[in-house]
């Protein structure tokens, strides 16, 4: 079981693990595709290895189990479509967390993306208290979600919190080639939109509007380099009639903007979709006019999310780009 980038929180694993340490609550945070439920599965891992080392060795019967889905005491709760939970579901878990482990000495039960339980998120963590609070020692659980706001005081002051970190591109080109099915060039297209975030490179691989966005934003920023108007609006009109995807293409305007104006100032971005066009944006714009576009950049997704009319966004968003180049 391997767990890419992460060197941090490896070691704090590998100091969790050890006998008499084990936490039994822990929340996982990081945005979407980062990777949360692979964190999880890592600690499940190292926490339930019959050898104990601090990590998964990754041959046990216990971590061959895991790694084929199959393990009795890794229970990992389903949400329905809408990403709400049935709270007799988590009930019933609470139920079972009293019944010693299968195999090992532990049993660890997983509640994924609690960020998208819009109605249950709350009502979730009531059912969860007690077990909480109190849990039987041979238990631990685990619960994921963007960030830590949605989770109640009580559950945060007595759970352990895990943040997934960002992952490096050479290892998203390396995690994607090992999935199989992909080009060399797509993947390294997706690495550069998506940076170290795996399911976001998964996204754009397999969908089709990740890559148009991110196609709009390159041609976007053509059109600023060459200060050519009609480039610029022919850019933003690649996305016609799909906002959503526009949105999106102004997100990786921002971001974009946002590392032109950490270069020009002497900075490295940690990590920046298109990092060749925040170069060139750098040096032509400097850091000035790169942070006045990134601002404008936040500002029409806030009017899109307002629900603007698209192509008189488009039109006023092409001209207030331009009298700022
Ligand atoms: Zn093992």
């Amino acid at each position: 079981m391997k767990l890419y980038s992460n060197e941090e929180n490896k070691r704090l694993i590998s100091l969790l693990t050890a006998k008499g340490r084990e936490p039994h609550s822990v929340i996982i945070t990081g945005e979407r595709g980062s990777g949360r439920r692979t964190l999880g599965k890592y600690l499940a891992a190292a926490l339930m290895c019959e050898r104990r080392s601090g990590e998964p060795c990754g041959v046990c019967k216990s971590c061959r189990m895991l790694e084929d889905g199959n393990h009795p005491d890794f229970i990992t709760a389903k949400a329905n479509e809408n990403g709400n939970y049935k709270l007799d579901d988590i009930r019933a878990l609470v139920s079972d967390s009293v019944i010693k482990p299968n195999e090992g000495d532990l049993k660890v039960y997983m509640i994924p993306e609690l960020d998208r339980s819009v109605n249950t998120a709350v009502p979730v963590q009531n059912v969860l208290l007690k077990f909480i609070e109190e849990p039987p020692d041979h238990c631990v659980i685990i619960l994921t979600a963007a960030t830590k706001e949605i989770f109640l005081p009580t559950v945060i002051s007595r759970c352990i919190t895990l943040g997934t970190q960002r992952c490096r591109r050479s290892d998203a080109e390396q995690w994607l080639t090992v999935q199989g099915g992909y080009g060399q060039d797509d993947i390294i297209r997706a690495v550069s939109c998506c940076g170290g975030n795996f399911g976001r490179c998964l996204e754009f691989l397999n969908g089709k509007e990740l890559p148009l966005a991110f196609e709009c934003a390159k041609a976007v920023s053509a059109g600023m380099l060459r200060r050519d108007e009609y480039l610029i609006l022919k850019g933003l009109f690649m996305c016609d009639g799909q906002k959503a995807v526009l949105r999106q293409a102004l997100v990786f305007l921002s971001e974009i903007l946002r590392g032109a104006c950490l270069i020009s100032l002497g900075e490295k971005p940690e990590d920046c979709c298109f990092e060749n066009g925040a170069e060139q944006l750098a040096a032509s714009l400097g850091s000035g006019r790169s942070q006045e576009l990134y601002r404008l950049m936040t500002d029409y997704i806030g009017r899109l999310d307002a629900n603007c009319n698209q192509s008189l966004t488009v039109n006023s968003l092409t001209g207030e780009i331009f009298v700022r180049l």
